[in-house]
């Protein structure tokens, strides 16, 4: 047993650990006690495997970002014990969580593998299983001493994907999540073929750091043909907001009504900050390609090109939380810092 290779489990909650209660017949989360009874295989991995269990564990709709602390600062305080990282959430927010993760976790050298499982660990056809185990595998594996990838990552089904290019988008398929704009990192086959021409190598070496101040006073609005100014006008003009996610049509297009540009420069004047994102499953913003995106330009609207809204309204709550000036917010909110956009 390779002994100085070890790899920590961090079990938030989510169905991979879930039992049917004997009472009410309802999901419930139990103890992460149960995932190693029901994953035996767990033993014959090469290498260390230690877990730790949130307490309480939780379903992913409950995760906020006190999760994400908890969950960056197990990883800080555990950072030179363990080769990698895998952490077990619920499906519903992981894509949210991974994005986080990955502003929050700035110098990251290993891998942090998200994974959970659209069945109960315990159900005989779980996905449970075959995620944790390559999940591991993953997380440990190494060439030349380094870790192949060294990024905050979902694994699920047999696809590896830069978590801040996900999307929850099946409650149905064991495939739950897709990476509209970026190909996986690795697919799982009999062997695990790593993309390494995508994956992120650090280049300069710098002492993790977490962000763990979240600025929680974001909105996200999402345009219809026929919202009313009513409606914009409430959200923008709620007391104490820093920023939207304007999800927009195509390739970021939106109403050219004289009121709501009004109501978006207006909130922008005031020192708010709006990220344009398509509400398209794929593709990307390009503001100024039509005249319904021109107006958004000279209202001081920045593009957040091919940001999913879960990357877009992480990076602004990690970014805002910072405490930097909005001008440097902004400049940050049109680069790529992670790997997040094209
Ligand atoms: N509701 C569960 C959760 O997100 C679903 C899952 O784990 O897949 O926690």
């Amino acid at each position: 047993m390779e002994k100085n290779r070890s790899i920590l489990l961090i079990y938030t909650g989510g169905t991979i650990g879930m039992v049917n209660d004997p009472v009410s017949g309802a999901l419930v989360p139990i103890d992460f006690r149960h995932v190693s009874a029901q994953v035996p295989e767990l033993r014959r991995f090469g290498f260390n495997i230690e877990s730790m269990t949130f307490d309480p564990v939780i379903d992913s709709s409950d995760v906020s970002p006190d999760t994400w602390c908890s969950i960056a600062n197990t990883i800080k305080g555990n950072y030179a014990r363990y080769e990698g990282f895998v952490v077990l959430h619920g499906t519903d927010t992981m894509s949210y969580s991974a994005s986080a993760l990955s502003f929050m976790l700035q110098g990251l050298e290993k891998p942090v593998i998200f994974t959970g499982s659209q069945l109960p660990i315990g159900v005989l056809r779980t996905d449970g299983k075959e995620n944790l185990l390559t999940a591991i595998e993953i997380a440990a594996a190494l060439e030349d001493g380094l870790p192949v990838v060294p990024e905050v990552c979902i694994f699920f089904e047999n696809r590896l994907f830069r978590g801040n290019r996900t999307v929850k988008y099946s409650a149905e398929h064991f495939n739950a999540f897709v990476s509209p704009n970026l190909p996986p990192l690795a697919e799982a086959g009999l062997q695990i073929r790593y993309n390494r021409s995508i994956i992120r190598y650090p280049t300069i070496r710098r002492p993790l750091e977490v962000y763990c101040n979240i600025e929680t006073a974001v909105a996200v609005l999402r345009l219809f043909p026929g919202i009313g100014r009513a409606t914009v006008h409430a959200l923008l003009a709620q007391a104490g907001l820093k920023g939207i996610i304007l999800e927009t049509y195509g390739t970021g297009n939106a109403p050219m009504s004289g009121w709501f540009l009004e109501e978006l420069r207006s909130f922008i004047s005031g020192g708010g900050i709006v990220l344009n994102v398509t509400q398209c499953q794929a593709g990307s913003v390009e503001m100024g390609l039509y005249e319904t995106s021109a107006g958004l330009i000279s209202a001081g609207v920045i593009s957040g090109r091919d940001l999913t809204t879960e990357a877009a309204v992480t990076k602004m709550m990690v970014l805002l939380g910072r405490g930097l000036p909005e001008s440097k917010v902004s400049n940050l909110l049109s680069r790529s810092l992670c790997g997040e956009m094209s």
